[in-house]
């Protein structure tokens, strides 16, 4: 009996379809826009760049020297966190919804076939007109990659100047050139060959992992081969879930579905959690992946690293002060008959603005700081200085006597302060 027919007595028999879910691939392309979006607003709005010529972290308007490690810290096991865990529970969604090496390259194998359209009959122009606007593309984007790390002004002026001699504009020509070979001939090759979360996703995915698989108990492909047609990564998802060249991107999904629903039949190729995923209608938890306690372990590791680097981030100090007691000697008689003991103390101005830092001391009478204060520092300077209190002995004066050395930077509204003991000489050898 002839496929068509035999799927159509099928249909005849069967109870009607549940509505077909939409289709994945506007809404693929919708998130594409988005990413791009962020990826274009993240650097020239400062919710995140690194400065490398500057020294600087700005995250979230925060802005942060890169020697503030806590920060960097939590930022990079926050995002390798997130990482691994959505390719635990959501599988390869990050290669074909978010990840710039795939947006860029789909973008550029519809550029290319949009040339060919226009200039059917010269395939030379069409392939000049495709190098042309790849071209400028990849200027744009490679600028828009590079201001993550250089300032977006001073890459502009560079860029102006076509500067090809400094670090700066050595680097921006280097990328926009990786831009372009990568975009017109790696393309999608990249993610079979050279990045290594195709790879990650084979050791840490489960039996619960969100992925495309092909399901027919019922012998209802027709063998129409267009799912094998549109995979852009020139796979047959029915040879198995776990291909590495598959992303994920449910291309297949859309085009079996389309295929069999015109012979009254759902779609044999799936989002399954699992190769052996339910289908239909599930709780709201599950259906957005929280299907163990694993995943509701990773969730809750994952709100403690956010938990945290919101914390550093509010917590950090623009300027960073410490001032310890340098107990090299206890105390030293100067020929004054005064008393001194010697401090350390070390300050870092992380700011992007000049400071100056005050230092005074509380608790002890008549007391003199061997210091010329304010100090001043210019952004990112660090300093370190060793300094005497001085004093006269007090009535009242003990060997050991409690006291604040406090240090306050003009851009603080609070000294920080530092209690330590001023050690005085033992009655019967005081001066
Ligand atoms: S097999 Fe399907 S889900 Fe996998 S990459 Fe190809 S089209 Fe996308
Ligand atoms: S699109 Fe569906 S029906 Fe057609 S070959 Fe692929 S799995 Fe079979």
């Amino acid at each position: 009996m002839n496929q068509s027919v035999k799927h159509w007595l099928l249909a005849e028999r069967r109870a009607p379809l549940p509505a077909r879910e939409k289709p994945h691939r506007p809404l693929r392309k919708r998130i594409h826009l988005v990413c791009f979006l962020v990826f274009l607003l993240l650097p020239f709005t400062n919710l995140m760049r690194f400065d490398l010529p500057r020294q600087r972290i700005y995250l979230f308007g925060a802005e942060l020297a890169i020697s503030e490690f806590s920060i960097l810290f939590f930022t990079l096991m926050f995002l390798m966190f997130v990482l691994v865990a959505g390719a635990i529970v959501y599988g390869r969604i990050y290669c074909s919804y978010a990840c710039p090496q795939m947006i860029f390259s789909e973008w550029s194998l519809s550029l290319e076939r949009w040339a060919k359209a226009r200039l059917p009959r010269r395939p030379a122009a069409a392939r000049g007109l495709f190098f042309a606007v790849l071209g400028a593309a990849s200027v744009a984007l490679a600028f828009i990659f590079t201001s993550y790390f250089v300032s977006p002004m001073d890459l502009l002026s560079r860029l102006g100047h076509a500067d090809l001699v400094t670090v700066g504009g050595i680097t921006g020509a280097s990328v926009t050139v990786l831009t372009f070979l990568d975009l017109a001939f790696l393309r999608l090759k990249f993610c079979t060959t050279i990045c290594p979360y195709g790879y990650l996703q084979g050791i840490v995915q489960d039996r619960k992992t969100l992925l495309v698989a092909y399901q027919d108990p019922q012998s209802a492909c027709i063998d129409c081969g267009r799912c094998v047609r549109v995979c852009e990564m020139g796979i047959d998802i029915r040879r198995g879930p776990y291909q590495i060249e598959c992303v994920h991107c449910g291309d297949c999904v859309d085009a079996c579905e389309e295929v069999l629903r015109k012979v009254g039949h759902e779609g044999v190729v799936q989002y399954a959690w699992g190769e052996a995923g339910a289908r239909g209608r599930e709780p709201f938890l599950r259906r957005i992946g929280l299907r163990d306690a694993k995943r509701a372990v990773i969730l809750v590791v994952m709100a403690g690293y956010l938990t945290a680097l919101a914390l550093a981030v509010a917590l950090h100090k623009t300027v960073m002060v410490r001032i310890t007691p340098d107990r090299t000697t206890m105390f030293q008689l100067l020929p004054d008959g005064r008393v001194a003991n010697r401090v350390r103390l070390d300050l870092a101005n992380r700011s992007s603005r000049p400071v100056d830092v005050r230092v005074w001391v509380a608790g002890l009478p008549g007391a003199q700081v061997g210091l010329d204060s304010p100090l001043r520092l210019a952004p990112g300077e660090s300093l370190e200085r060793t300094f005497d209190l001085a004093a006269k002995a007090w009535p009242g004066a003990q060997e050991l006597n409690p006291i604040q050395v406090l240090a306050q930077s003009s851009d603080q509204s609070k000294p920080e302060v530092s209690e330590m003991m001023f050690i005085m000489p033992a009655k019967g050898n005081a001066p």
